[in-house]
């Protein structure tokens, strides 16, 4: 208003000034004081008409013409404002406003209230997914947490339970790492050896053994998982223990460790200690009156001490072969025991298996043409010559072989083969017929003393039980492993291996 009236007056006055002038030049006289009156009066007139014709042409000013002054940020604002969006009606609204100040504000306002709901309800969307991921994570998180605890809870229990069932077991326990390093040990354990673990953890089982300490393994090699280990005092007294080893692998199948499992078998040794002594010294007792009195039944059967009936040849005669199966039965009990003693020497020498083989052969053909059954050798030329003792060999091969021949049927076939294992460096020899074959569950146990497989068995086939015990401790002693397994279709099939060199 103020900047409109010192307008109108600086408008008025400059009119005056340029009329007075204008009057002056164009006429050579001076305005008299009436028409400078009118002529201001004329001027005020036309100043106000003036602007109130500019204030009515402002006041209908076309909608584009505004349009040109955008309000900043309601561009951008429409950009993100999708079609049918109320956002849009608003931003069309301001662009089309003639410019009353008051509805521009009012259009801010709704517009910032708008931007203010819609910048609210994206904060609390985001907010409430935000709060669900986070309340998800969480969840997940504790249900981790507490499947561990329950796993870490379980597996304490479980290892718990294990040192409880390590500790009290019976048997000495004893881990070893791949350096033969002992890793644990129970107290059965350091009982049977002597030594405690927190003296022997991480260390070698025999560094630093005490004086009086004494370890040897007796039976099986390093390779073996059964030993026997002698400990001997410094009082003498010996102490017996049966180790059976298992290798601990880790995933990748490398051999980390091994676990071993000790027994003390002193009283058992001992006890078959007597036993073999007894055996021995009773069968040794026995073979001098038998032999006595088989002689003299061959000086009566023979007649040289007088005439003998039908009747007493008959009884004499079965009395014979009853001590022919005596005499045997002593001398494979003393044979045996001698072996389990230790008390046989092997005369080894370097011979042809081939040779041996057909030895047993020769021997047993008369037996297999009686029995109408075939024998076969099957070996290959050039096989390399073993050490081995010919008599316990040809011993082994022939019970085996008498075994077939006892059990084969008539036109029964007994194949007997050697070959080489080079990746071994063993010679092995096979023995297999076509009998009834042994009984999967007996196959182990036939190797034992008086061991007899179950089955049928006709009245004819006798045995003591010690032809296969013996063959047994004969190739032990060659270093050698023996076997039984039942041949492909039918029949038992015996194989033993023997080493190349000594
Ligand atoms: P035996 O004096 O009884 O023959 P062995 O120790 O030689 O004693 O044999 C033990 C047992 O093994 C036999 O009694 C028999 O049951 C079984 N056996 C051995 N060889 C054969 C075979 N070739 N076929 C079937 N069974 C066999």
């Amino acid at each position: 208003m103020y900047l409109c009236l010192k307008t109108i007056s600086s408008v008025i006055i400059f009119n005056l000034v340029w009329l007075r002038s204008a009057w002056a030049a164009g006429f050579g006289t001076e305005l008299d004081s009436l028409t400078e009156v009118i002529l201001l009066f004329a001027g005020i007139v036309g100043a106000i008409a003036a602007i109130a014709l500019a204030g009515f042409t402002r006041k209908n000013k076309p909608a584009a013409a505004y349009q040109s002054k955008k309000i900043p940020g309601v561009k951008n604002i429409s950009k993100k404002i999708s079609p049918g969006d109320p956002g849009l009606d608003i931003v069309s609204q301001i662009n089309t406003l003639s410019g009353s100040k008051k509805d521009r504000k009012e259009t801010v306002e709704r517009i910032s209230n708008f931007l203010n709901e819609k910048i609210e309800k994206e904060v609390s969307s985001v907010k409430q997914n935000l709060t669900e991921q986070y309340g998800k994570i969480i969840e997940e998180k504790e249900l981790a947490a507490t499947e561990a605890l329950e796993k870490y809870k379980k597996t304490f229990a479980e290892k718990q339970q294990t040192e409880g069932v390590i500790h009290s077991l019976a048997e000495g326990l004893m881990v070893v790492n791949n350096k033969g390093e002992v890793m644990l040990m129970n107290p059965a354990a350091e009982k049977l050896l002597g030594v405690s673990q927190k003296e022997k953890m991480g260390q070698p089982l025999l560094d630093g053994a005490k004086d009086e300490q004494l370890f040897s393994f007796v039976k099986g090699g390093a390779d073996q998982e059964d030993k026997e280990i002698e400990l001997t005092s410094k009082e003498d007294t010996k102490k017996i223990l049966r180790s059976s080893s298992a290798v601990i692998e880790d995933e990748n199948g490398n051999t980390v460790g091994m676990v071993s499992v000790l027994s003390d078998i002193t009283k058992q040794k001992e006890l078959d200690q007597l036993k073999s002594d007894f055996v021995a010294k009773v069968s040794h007792e026995l073979r001098n009156p038998i032999g006595v009195i088989k002689q003299s039944l061959s000086v009566i059967l023979s007649k040289a001490a007088g005439e003998v009936s039908q009747q007493q040849e008959r009884f004499l005669s079965n009395a014979q072969r009853s001590l022919d199966r005596l005499s045997l039965l002593i001398d494979n009990l003393l044979d045996l025991s001698k072996l389990e003693a230790k008390k046989t020497d092997l005369k080894t020498e370097i011979l042809s298996i081939e040779n041996i083989i057909t030895e047993v052969c020769e021997n047993m053909n008369i037996w297999a043409k009686n029995k109408g059954i075939k024998l076969k050798k099957s070996v290959p030329p050039n096989l390399p010559k073993i050490p081995i003792d010919a008599n316990k060999i040809i011993q082994v091969i022939n019970n085996i072989v008498g075994n077939a021949l006892k059990f084969t049927l008539k036109n029964g076939t007994i194949t007997i083969e050697a070959r080489l294992l080079k990746e071994t460096k063993s010679m092995e020899v096979s023995i297999a017929d076509n009998g009834p074959g042994i009984p999967s569950k007996d196959l182990a146990k036939i190797f034992d003393k008086f061991q007899q497989a179950s089955g049928k068995k006709s009245p004819e086939i006798k045995g003591t039980g010690l032809g296969l015990a013996i063959a047994k401790e004969i190739i032990t002693l060659h270093k050698g492993k023996i076997w039984a397994e039942n041949a492909d279709g039918q029949g038992a099939k015996f194989i033993f291996t023997l080493p190349l060199t000594r």
